[in-house]
């Protein structure tokens, strides 16, 4: 198939998953947290999976062992996106909810167009890649995406409205995709570091959004259960290597 055609399919899907926080609005939130915890600690292995199994060795095989530098870069602009939120949240004065859920649709839109430009970079590799990295975006996008709609009913956004603005949020990530299919080819030594940058997005994600959810849990049969779902990430992402 048209790699055009897939990469744009990939991101309309990953955008309709905006749509899940809907069923904050169906479960309680003590039910939710219990089937989270499972999806989230899923998606941190899968996300680490997509990074060492897939992303950096195909940016090191494509640009050398120094492309590995922009993995950190990729960890730096991830931690200055969400930091930047919580500056806004804490020490903007009159700050307040409302402020707080329009910051934080700033810094969703930019989350999505970062997607975008990594499911499209990791298809102009190969399809392999491609499906790797939009499987661990459609993954962690499932609990983000929830988070995103609970902080805008909390910041007195209407059911729908709410919905609406997310997902518009989320077609960022179409953008991403579309600038990055027409532009990096033309700057064709520029794929390995853009992968290698997708990693680092990844690693943060997994290390810094992901993981400290999973100690908010505590208790042997849930650690263990989610340690499980962990590995389970990782294999699943792991298994696409033998995908062609
Ligand atoms: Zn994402
Ligand atoms: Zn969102």
């Amino acid at each position: 198939m048209d790699t055009l055609l897939v990469i744009l399919i990939s991101v309309f899907v990953v955008s309709l998953i905006s749509f899940v926080g809907i069923i904050t609005l169906v479960l309680r939130k003590k039910e939710m947290d219990r089937a989270l915890i499972f999806l989230v600690s899923f998606s941190a292995g899968s996300c680490f999976g997509g990074a060492f199994i897939h992303l950096l060795p195909e940016a090191i095989e494509k640009g050398g062992a120094e492309v590995v530098g922009f993995a950190l870069v990729g960890i730096l602009v991830f931690f200055v996106m969400e930091k930047f939120l919580f500056w806004q949240h804490c020490h903007k004065p009159g700050c307040h909810e409302h402020t707080f859920a329009y910051m934080n649709l700033v810094g969703d839109g930019m989350h999505n167009f970062i997607d975008g430009v990594v499911i499209a970079a990791s298809y102009l590799a190969s399809t392999q890649l491609g499906v790797a990295s939009t499987m661990a975006i459609v993954l962690h996008e499932i609990p983000q995406e929830i988070g995103d709609f609970a902080v805008l009913i909390k910041g007195g956004f209407k059911t729908n409205k709410a919905l609406l603005v997310n997902f518009l949020t989320a077609l960022t990530a179409v953008l991403g995709a579309l600038v990055t299919f027409f532009v990096l080819p033309s700057l064709k030594s520029q794929l390995a570091p853009v992968l290698s940058f997708a990693a680092g997005g990844f690693i943060y994600i997994a290390g810094s959004d992901l993981v400290p959810e999973l100690h908010k849990e505590v208790g042997t049969k849930k650690s263990i259960g989610v340690f499980i779902s962990l590995i389970l990430g990782v294999i699943l992402i792991w298994l696409l290597r033998f995908v062609e």
